[in-house]
């Protein structure tokens, strides 16, 4: 390991407020081109932009629940440049007084402990249009549908040390705006975006090397796949003895490489300077106090307490909290189900291969937990056996979910027999069967004890409560 790389992370996170950031225009993804938009979106000469409370509010969730400083006395300021995209000609951004500074993401780095990503800053801003050079030969169309959208900007130290912890980074962010219902996370729709600059240096130094940011990663494992392939390519220019500079590089996802964009000698001045059409915003106390009480339950935080007060291994709270509306409803499962293990067991082995067999969310799961629940009960008490329950009964309620799994349980004859009379009619015919194999058993050979279960079960027709057949069997035998 003569290289080590440095990467620090800036990622756009689209705000799903109702309106945009400036104006009533609605926030919405997919809709028809230039149809979300007015004299404000547009730039019109003459219009003047309002604050969006919500934006603010959804910034300052976001901040809190990444440990950050908010900052009281917030400004606007205008970010100058000439592009189709940006009919203003200026973007509204904040420059001097970002809403939060400082702050952390909690990762698991490269050598498997807890690492701590530091946050630089999050600002706000209002996003472009989008200029589109594909949909047609001749020209760039240009939607103005997402000109104005809020977006807060989330800029990392630069602390990331390769791909995989990138990758980590943003499943926490992704997992944390998701919880916070600020953001869908959607990376292949562009709600969620991130530049990487990557730079390497050598082990030992103490200087880091020239930063290169990437651009044009549209999902997680892509920004991964840049970061990876640019820390070569960088370490076998160093190699090469040649220099490394400063430019923006775009990944191209099926080359799997990056190319150079543009160089940042050229980079442009942005001619920063305060927005003067809106008035600072003031982050009071109270508006703070609020936003803090109204705080959902982290996933960190659910992901410990599912370990202490449900009781389940590190892995399944792993995988239940990941998904916001799978923990969503596990909690909903939990309070009709006091097996929480059988729960967990339910949700992340049946229903959810239902899940993955039929491409389908969990809100789209047709029977209710508290159904769900009085499965699981019958399982609990023997009066049907897993199998039964997994099997024919869940393909029942899948088909019919008004159904009563009791009623079902009945009508396909799965009922199971614990009742001891009966079952000890059956034992003792097994038993008289077969003296030599009791003579063996009670020699030592306990192996014997399935047989006889099986002898048992044969004779019930599979209704016997195979638990209750062994323990009976024991105790007459032993
Ligand atoms: P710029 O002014 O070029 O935008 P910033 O100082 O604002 O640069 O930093 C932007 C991002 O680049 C931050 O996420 C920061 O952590 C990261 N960064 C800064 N220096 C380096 C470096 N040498 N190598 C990798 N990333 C870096
Ligand atoms: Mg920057």
């Amino acid at each position: 390991m003569k290289y080590k790389a440095v990467i620090g992370l800036e990622i756009h996170v689209q705000l799903k407020t109702k309106s945009k950031a400036f104006c009533a225009d609605a926030n919405q993804y997919g809709e028809s081109p230039n149809t979300l938009i007015s004299p404000i979106s547009l730039g019109h000469p003459g219009t003047l932009p309002k604050h969006n409370k919500a934006a603010i509010e959804y910034a300052t969730k976001l901040g809190l629940a990444l440990n950050c400083n908010i900052t009281r006395i917030n400004h606007y300021a205008r970010k100058n440049y000439f592009y189709a995209d940006l009919p203003k000609g200026y973007q509204i951004t904040q420059d001097k007084t970002p809403i939060c500074t400082g702050g952390y993401v909690e990762i698991t780095g490269e050598n498997g402990q807890p690492k701590k990503i530091h946050l630089i800053r999050i600002h706000m801003e209002e996003d472009t249009g989008k200029s589109m050079h594909d949909q047609d030969i001749y020209d760039t169309l240009v939607d103005y549908n997402r000109a104005g959208v809020p977006l807060v900007e989330i800029v990392s130290e630069p602390e990331v040390a390769s791909g995989e912890e990138a990758y980590q980074y943003l499943s926490e962010i992704r997992r944390l705006v998701r919880y916070l219902d600020i953001c869908d996370g959607n990376m292949e729709e562009g709600s969620m975006r991130c530049d990487a600059n990557v730079s390497v240096m050598l082990a030992e130094s103490k200087e880091y090397g020239t930063k290169v940011e990437v651009k044009n990663m549209n999902s997680m494992t892509n920004v991964k796949r840049a970061i990876e392939y640019e820390i070569q390519r960088q370490i076998e220019c160093i190699e090469k003895g040649e220099i490394i500079v400063s430019e923006t590089r775009s990944f191209n996802a099926a080359k799997g490489n990056t190319t150079s964009m543009r160089s940042k000698e050229s980079a442009q001045d942005y001619r920063y300077f305060p927005e003067p059409d809106l008035p600072p915003f003031i982050v009071t106390e109270e508006f703070l106090k609020k936003i803090k009480q109204d705080l959902p339950e982290l996933p960190k935080v659910l992901f410990q307490r599912l370990q202490t007060d449900f009781g389940l291994s590190e892995y399944d709270a792993g995988v239940i909290t990941d998904e916001k509306m799978l923990a969503e409803y596990y909690l909903e499962f939990t309070q009709y189900c006091p097996n929480h293990k059988a729960a967990a067991n339910w949700l992340l082995g049946p229903i959810k291969s239902w899940m993955n067999e039929n491409a389908k969310t969990i809100t789209e799961f047709p029977i209710s937990t508290q159904k769900m629940s009085e499965l699981i009960a019958l399982v609990d008490n023997g009066t049907v056996s897993h199998t039964a329950a997994s099997g024919q009964i869940l393909a029942e309620l899948l088909a019919n979910p008004k159904e009563n799994p009791q009623a079902i349980a009945k009508r396909l004859n799965l009922i199971q027999t614990s009742d001891t009379d009966v079952l000890t009619g059956y034992i003792s015919e097994v038993l008289n069967k077969y003296p030599d194999k009791v003579e063996e058993y009670k020699a030592g050979k306990k192996g014997l004890l399935g047989l006889f279960v099986g002898e048992v079960m044969k004779l019930s027709k599979g209704s016997a409560d195979p638990k209750k057949v062994n323990e009976l069997l024991r105790s007459s035998l032993d």
